[in-house]
């Protein structure tokens, strides 16, 4: 019982930090508007984002952080120090995606690239968590570590920064934050303890036979067959191999063989995707995938496919206690309604590589629709785009908001005074 007053305390504190941060993000939110636009409508694709670095770099550096750039190719490393205490780190992705955007928007990118993923409403947050943390600096104290990471989509860039000593150079951090732009209502967050994104793997395979003229099959070996037994048969590791109540997927996005009707062509080269949670059904899928391509080939009495199954993120392991700490402070500011527990997502991230080198990691989700078009679509009517869609348009007032207010409290939480 004696207990009480401590927890009324602290939840009037928190109160007053939820209001404070927001007021911040509301006074600066006009500059966050503008960054926003202009960086959705000047995406650049993994590994070649010097024009969003820079613009990052310099964005940090008016707010008083010591940036270091060109970390990991294109990565940006900002840090500002404000007494003892834990180093912090909150990461968001420099890069768009290698396709046209077709939203409509007056501030859409017309440059062959786009930000269809919403790595730049996380950028802008990023800079509005920043800005509202330093201007709160007499709340808290410690170490900020904010990064831009580049190349997030092909899920090198993480691995490319730690490679290039990010936390050998700049400190090994405490806690790790980041947050990712979703189809939910804008003003709602999303999280899970556990896993929160899918391992993957890709599928590269050529299967090989021997040209010849489509009127005598038997004078050629034909690889579109035996590619196309691959394609049918490899889904049986799903639905009979795996167990059912494990989350697994395999899917062929490429197959590319043959020029004309009439020439058997001499390969097919197929192309895919493997997810999964666990380590134990990746393995099993890997194995299977292996088999059956073989398989497939050796039932045409074909030469052995060059199999190649190239590893990529690893799923992302949330930490259980940063989780349930964090859960509080955003529970206080944005309402129990607002923010809840949700499935783990099938896509990967490369924010497990930081997780993985042993350090505490929350990542989270939040919306970016208007609640009454996510209404109407959990309804059944005219589905939201999802990220990756050439529609994807979140709405950026107030998703980016509630994003960067939700940085900064989840951070603020875990540094305090
Ligand atoms: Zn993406
Ligand atoms: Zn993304």
């Amino acid at each position: 019982m004696k207990l009480l007053p401590i927890v009324a305390l602290l939840a009037a504190a928190a109160t007053a930090q939820a209001q404070d941060a927001g007021t911040v993000i509301n006074g600066i939110y006009p500059q966050l508007d503008a960054i926003y636009k202009d960086l959705h409508a000047n995406p650049e694709i993994a590994f070649q984002e010097t024009r969003t670095a820079g613009k990052l770099a310099a964005e940090m550096r008016k707010i008083g952080f010591e940036v270091t750039e060109k970390v990991g190719k294109t990565g940006v490393v900002a840090i500002y120090k404000n007494g003892p205490g834990p180093l912090v780190m909150v990461r968001t992705e420099l890069d768009g995606l290698p396709m046209d955007e077709k939203s409509g928007l007056p501030y859409a990118s017309k440059n062959g690239a786009a930000h269809s993923c919403g790595h730049d409403v996380h950028m802008t947050a990023w800079l509005g968590a920043a800005r509202a943390l330093v201007t709160l600096k007499s709340q808290w104290q410690g170490t900020l570590m904010f990064i831009g990471q580049p190349a997030e989509e092909t899920v090198a860039g993480a691995k490319a920064m730690l490679e290039d000593g990010l936390f050998k150079r700049f400190g090994k951090p405490d806690y790790a934050f980041a947050l990712h732009s979703w189809p939910l209502a804008y003003g709602t967050i999303g999280y899970n303890s556990g896993p929160v994104s899918s391992n993957s793997d890709a599928i590269e395979i050529t299967f090989k036979g021997r040209g010849g003229h489509g009127s005598a099959p038997d004078k050629a070996l034909d690889p579109i067959t035996i590619a196309a037994r691959f394609v049918v048969d490899v889904q049986t590791v799903i639905s009979r191999e795996k167990d059912p109540k494990e989350f697994g997927v395999v899917t062929i996005g490429a197959i590319n063989g043959g020029t004309v009707g009439n020439i058997i062509p001499d390969t097919v080269k197929v192309r895919g995707t493997i997810r999964s949670y666990s380590p134990a059904v990746r393995e099993k899928i890997l194995a299977g995938v292996r088999r059956i391509a073989n398989a497939s080939a050796t039932m045409a009495d074909a030469p052995a496919p060059d199999v190649e199954l190239i590893p990529g993120g690893a799923a992302i392991d949330n930490n259980d206690a940063l989780v349930t700490r964090t859960e509080g402070v955003l529970k206080q500011a944005f309402g129990d309604a607002n923010v809840a527990r949700m499935p783990a997502m099938t896509a990967s991230e490369d924010f497990s590589q930081y997780v993985n080198q042993g350090v505490p990691g929350m990542f989270f989700f939040t919306g970016v629709y208007d609640p009454k078009v996510v209404a109407e679509a959990d309804k059944g009517g005219k589905p939201v785009a999802f990220n990756h869609s050439p529609y994807y348009a979140p709405v950026p007032e107030p998703s980016i908001k509630t994003a960067a207010q939700a940085m900064t409290l989840a951070v603020m939480n875990v540094m305090p005074k």
